[in-house]
């Protein structure tokens, strides 16, 4: 097996700067208004696409609006209000068990701590990372998702497999001015051209990047 290249600090940088340029409207891909419908949302998206999420959320959030709605909804018709994802019923009580805990220890309310989110019931780094970003606009780390997982490999940003190491580090390669947009961008990147056979000919870092792993096109 070839050997792994880890990019240089200053490549990472230059790197993560032109793909920012080449995807500059990135964004985060789930709809919501609040931070409860971002919850909900980033809870029913696991192993689920975008596209199906968003289409199923709209019935959700007109019926479901804050943490008590769901914390006190009733499991079946919750499950039926998103029965179009994959896992519903599990995810349904997911949802429930979560609100409930959200309105004893917090009035209802979202929290706005790293350390608050990672403690509910589950939510990991990424979702607590997701929900800081977007709903509170605090950026204290990457959401890291299967995108970043494989890009971050490939690009010589990290070759590690657990998604906390990976953030850590992300965080150590990347100006914290990217942070809430990397894994975004990254996504929008692997869609578009680093896919699973890679168009590395057509790639705007094809000069920087030490494709790590990866089986080039002709
Ligand atoms: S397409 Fe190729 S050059 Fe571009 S990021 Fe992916 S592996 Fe690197």
């Amino acid at each position: 097996m070839a050997e792994y290249k880890l990019l240089p600090q200053k490549d990472a940088a230059e790197l993560v700067k032109i793909l920012n340029n080449v995807y500059k409207d990135s964004h985060y891909y789930l709809d919501f208004k609040t931070p409860i419908d971002l919850l909900a949302a980033a809870v029913i998206s696991a192993q689920t696409r975008d596209e199906v999420v968003n289409k199923a959320t709209p019935a959700l959030f007109s019926k479901y609006h804050t943490a008590r709605d769901y914390a006190n909804a009733d499991e079946e018709e919750l499950t039926k209000a998103i029965k179009s994802v994959s896992f519903a019923g599990n995810k349904a009580k997911n949802i429930i068990k979560t609100c409930k805990t959200l309105v004893e220890k917090y009035g209802g309310k979202v929290p706005d701590e790293m350390e608050e989110l990672i403690e509910l019931p589950g939510v990991g780094r990424k979702t607590a990372n997701t929900i800081l970003i977007n709903a509170y606009g605090i950026v204290e780390g990457i959401p890291v998702d299967t995108w970043v997982i494989k890009l971050s490999y490939r690009l010589g940003l990290s070759q590690n497999k657990q998604s906390d190491k990976i953030e850590t580090d992300l965080k150590e390669r990347i100006p914290k001015a990217y942070w809430s947009k990397i894994a975004y961008v990254m996504k929008n990147h692997g869609r578009a051209i680093c896919q699973t056979i890679p168009y590395c000919s057509k790639c705007p870092i094809n000069h920087i990047c030490p494709k790590n792993g990866v089986t080039t096109r002709n």
